[in-house]
């Protein structure tokens, strides 16, 4: 009989305690601290038939260092953002929030890759799998589908279908028998994802595995989980839009400044080539309050649509509500406005909006969000054709961003007339179809749009 001991760990972030507190000391949270049965008994799973390769050290030079082996999916953006394709033996964490369309993306990953697959899902029946794949319009006779929860069995699956691909949907449903806690438990995650990782390792087959994620955006209580795997891909976007971007947090094999875009279907998701055309809004006639910023999202050039609203507050204090764009960053904008350049923003409520559900960290949309508050509050619309790329800092300064040539290329490309950037940009002079306009101070802006 194996000896059992407890363990108290944070639900919300993994942090194991010593004994029961009513609040956790890493994140604050109240209530989320559970007592779990962790069996002393060694580990097995996996481990076991773990005959190891003895390494030796080696001196570096003589150490042949080959391109990582990578599987190329059919799917262009995940091979982009995963830098080239799955590389063999590794494991993979797909997360993001439930319904965002994880799962969607992993079964046509597994519908259209050119090797053998087993779908393992812990949610979803093998009818309603086929179900997806139908919708999907993708059938795949390398494709095998199991409903199962047990990393024991599964490992069975494994071995006796030999696939060249694992997707495990998701995380939180599996459990081992090593430990007695109940699935999606801390203790579960992280003993089920130990033994995915040696699975992977020692047969050097890739493991998908995805991941729910909480309100907070952490990966499902296991932040631990992403110190573990090679890579961390989160799929973003909001449920009630249609686009979806692939982000990776950690990639051990290629950078992690790359997206994908997709859009979500009724057929599944289709890849986004061209994002800028998507982003900015159709509509009829000039309208106050919008404006384009060019901005970056890796090294992929994105044109955004930044929609502004100015209204007297109605209430005693002032409403400011932000989507896609950081609510601190906003406030800190509308101080720089009040204090730098005069406006009376204080008594206003302040709405802004990123059109497509796009979170945007890239401090170039700052001269957009500026041009768009302006624009609202004098209710006078900026050209459709101007476009903005400019950081703004607390004197009220317009600062330079990176790769500004690409972005001006990228404007010119979609047919912009001009192009508002900081004065403190060195850009080599070319001949070209939009005018570059250098401005200083926020304040600078008023010469040239109203
Ligand atoms: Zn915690």
């Amino acid at each position: 009989m194996a000896k059992t001991k407890t363990t108290f760990y944070c639900q919300n972030c993994g942090t194991q305690h010593a004994k029961w507190l009513g609040k956790c000391t890493n994140c604050n949270e109240w209530g989320t601290i559970v007592e779990e049965v962790v069996s002393k008994e060694p580990q097995k799973g996996w481990a076991s038939s773990d005959k190891k390769k003895r390494q030796r050290p080696m001196p570096i030079q003589e150490i042949e260092a080959n391109e990582q082996d990578r599987i190329v999916t059919s799917n262009g953006e995940l091979n982009r953002v995963l830098g080239g394709g799955i590389v063999k033996g590794s494991l993979l964490l797909l997360g993001g929030e439930p319904g965002i369309g994880k799962s969607t993306l992993s079964l046509q990953v597994a519908l259209t890759i050119p090797k053998r697959v087993l779908y393992v899902s812990g949610e979803e029946s093998q009818e309603q799998i086929k179900m997806r794949a139908e919708r999907l319009q993708q059938t795949n006779a390398n494709c095998l589908v199991i409903t199962e929860t047990n990393t024991q069995t599964i490992f069975k699956h494994i071995e006796e279908c030999q696939p060249e691909l694992v997707v495990i949907d998701s995380v939180q449903t599996l459990h081992t028998d090593h430990i007695e806690s109940f699935p999606g438990s801390i203790s579960q995650i992280r003993e089920t994802t130990a033994e995915f990782i040696k699975f992977a390792k020692f047969t050097n087959t890739p493991v998908i595995l995805i991941g729910h994620i909480t309100k907070e955006g952490t990966i499902a209580g296991p932040k631990i989980l992403e110190h573990m795997v090679d890579v961390v891909l989160q799929f973003e976007g909001d449920r009630n839009h249609v686009y979806r971007i692939l982000r990776a947090h950690k990639n051990r094999f290629g950078a992690t400044s790359e997206i994908g875009i997709y859009e979500m279907l009724s057929e599944g998701l289709r890849e986004v080539e061209n994002p800028s055309e998507i982003l900015i809004s159709q509509k009829d006639g000039e309208m106050s309050g919008t404006t384009i910023a060019a901005t970056l999202e890796g090294v992929r050039p994105l044109m955004i649509e930044v929609q502004a609203l100015v209204s007297t507050a109605v209430y005693g204090t002032p409403q400011r509500s932000t989507t896609g764009y950081n609510a601190k960053r906003l406030n800190m904008i509308l101080a720089v406005l009040e204090k730098r350049a005069g406006f009376r923003l204080g008594t206003k409520d302040v709405f802004l909006n990123i059109a497509g559900g796009i979170q945007v960290d890239d401090p170039a949309i700052d001269l957009a969000v500026v041009a768009a508050i302006l624009s609202s509050n004098e209710d006078t619309f900026v050209l459709q054709d101007y476009c903005f790329a400019g950081e703004v800092g607390l004197t009220g300064e317009v600062r330079p961003v990176n790769r500004v040539e690409q972005r001006i290329l990228e404007a010119e490309k979609l047919g912009f007339q001009k192009i508002f950037i900081s004065k403190f940009c060195k850009i080599a002079p070319r001949k070209s179809t939009i005018e570059v306009v250098k401005i200083g101070k926020v304040e600078d802006i008023l010469t040239y749009l109203f």
